[in-house]
């Protein structure tokens, strides 16, 4: 099912569909590098994280680091794609100052892993299949940088040589908002498995948009690619520009070169990079260095049984087995720290109830502080504590949001805060009664309205005031009922 709406723009001609692929480099996290032993570590001095194999000294013979095949397979496993036991890596040849060897490492015909599929999410619930044509296993380039000096450029070989897999979608996206969803899917599915940090500011993860236009039902448009996209926000801007700029050409009679663009952010517009190169233009062929990569199924099969929950079936779990509702199932699954800190709040207490707490308060209080879950100042103790001092009318719904607003700045447990502050509910009948006499015999004329029925509103307005005359203290329910039976 798709997202429920029509994804067609509008041209001055008649509707246009637009056609999005996504090339995603992920970043393994591992130690080493894919083919040598230097350290990935981000944010090192430049050029400290080099071997000799990763600055392409000659007579060096690279060596495949497992643990990066080991993270390949079990991101192909969480794409739901096929294995390959056996493939082969190529040269792919192109010369850059920050590609010391002359040629990247990767893998061409045979990748390590074949055609998968993922589902995307929507807010509204609804999802999409998208299809994974390969994810293969190639090396990162170093970074050429041009703001150092005036005449200069500087390389940094730290990250030459660090362990990318590319995943490789159909062209299945059909809009920017689909494009945007598959982006954010991709990052929970590495994140959840831990293949790759998906850190898309610290270049960890990065995009290249495929994008082409076509009238409803004709055959594939021409298409353009913008690489080295950073954010999912960028990808999302960088498609909508390209896919009117498209637009505008076929309309006014032109047609499509098709070539690599740069998105530039600030502008917010695409640029001509260079003419698309074909695959024969990189001449590639197997890496003599390297022999053809063999595993056994039984290794795949125990890396398969040794998974984590994937957050579909997270998802699927919490809207099976708790009721929750797709929205929230959605949102409790984006991040497995979110998971992870929902399902002990959850735990033992009622799962709406804990889902809107988790949503709604906690996802305030920490976009006002600019925290991620990771560093709540309310742990997920504390939280369902406070749902519990809710569910044992310790404390009314009302007065829980002020508690909680005194946990996000102080860190301290809830009943704690309670106790100190005098804050709890109020659930003595004496005392309300009391409360209750009074406002009765300070307020006449609300007193006759009610008793001749001209005002059905006014049993709220005498609510109101108890709540007030108690701070807030006084247990609802108590109110209501010793109200109706003292005005009668
Ligand atoms: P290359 O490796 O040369 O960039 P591929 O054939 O591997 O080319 O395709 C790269 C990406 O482009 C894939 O994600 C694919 O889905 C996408 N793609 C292919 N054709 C189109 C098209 N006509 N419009 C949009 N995207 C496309
Ligand atoms: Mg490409």
């Amino acid at each position: 099912m798709s997202a429920g709406k029509s994804n067609l723009i509008a041209g001055a001609t008649g509707d246009w569909e637009v056609v999005i692929g996504l090339e995603v480099h992920a970043q393994i996290s591992s130690e080493a590098k894919l083919f040598s032993g230097a350290s990935t570590k981000f944010g090192a001095e430049p050029n400290t994280q080099v071997s000799l194999v990763d600055a392409a000294m000659p007579g060096m013979l690279p060596v495949i680091n497992r643990e990066c095949v080991k993270q390949a397979i079990r991101t192909g496993l969480a794409l739901g794609a096929q294995i390959n036991c056996y493939s082969v890596f190529d040269r792919k040849n192109y010369f850059y100052a920050d590609l010391p060897q002359g040629y990247q490492i990767s893998q061409f015909k045979q990748p390590i892993v074949g055609k998968g599929t993922i589902t995307l999410d929507f807010l509204d619930g609804s999802t999409k299949e998208v299809g994974i044509e390969r994810l293969h296993l190639e090396q990162d380039a170093g970074k050429s940088l041009h703001d150092q000096h005036p005449t200069m450029t500087y390389i940094d070989l730290n990250r030459s040589g660090v362990a990318l897999m590319e995943i490789v979608s159909d062209p299945d996206m059909r809009s920017a908002e689909e494009a945007g969803a598959y982006l954010r899917k991709i990052r929970t599915i590495v994140r959840y498995i831990g293949s790759c940090d998906g850190n898309m500011e610290q270049g960890s993860m990065r995009a290249d948009v495929n994008v082409s236009v076509r009238r409803p039902g004709e055959e594939l448009g021409t298409r353009c690619e913008m690489k080295n996209i950073n954010s999912i926000r960028f990808a999302q801007q960088a498609i909508e520009y390209e896919a009117r700029r498209q637009i505008d050409i076929l309309e006014d009679g032109g047609t499509i070169k098709q070539e690599t663009r740069l998105y530039d952010s600030v502008l917010g517009e695409t640029r001509t990079m260079r003419s698309k190169e074909e695959a024969h233009d990189y001449r590639y062929f197997p890496d003599p260095d390297l022999l053809p990569l063999e595993f056994e199924q039984s290794w795949v099969d125990e890396l398969a049984a040794e998974l984590p929950e994937l957050p579909d079936d997270k998802k699927n779990r919490l809207m099976a087995d708790l009721n929750l509702p797709s929205y929230d199932a959605g949102i409790l699954v984006s991040e497995p720290e979110i998971a992870t800190y929902y399902e002990v709040v959850a735990k033992g207490r009622d799962a709406k109830t804990a889902a809107n707490w988790v949503i709604t308060n906690l996802f305030a209080a920490l976009n006002a502080q600019g925290k991620s879950i990771t560093d709540s100042p309310v742990s997920p103790d504390q939280l369902g504590q406070l749902i519990d001092l809710i569910t044992d009318d310790t404390i009314s719904g009302r007065i829980a949001k002020d508690v909680f607003e005194v946990m996000i700045k102080t860190s301290d447990d809830p009943a704690k805060i309670v106790e100190e502050k005098g804050l709890k509910q109020i659930t003595d009948t004496g005392a309300i009664e009391g409360m209750i006499d009074q406002i009765i015999a300070d307020n006449p004329d609300q007193v006759t309205q009610y008793a001749g029925g001209e005002n059905p509103k006014v049993i709220g307005w005498f609510v109101g005031q108890v709540m007030k005359a108690s701070q807030g203290k006084a247990n609802p329910g108590a109110v209501n009922k010793l109200l109706k039976e003292k005005l009668g």
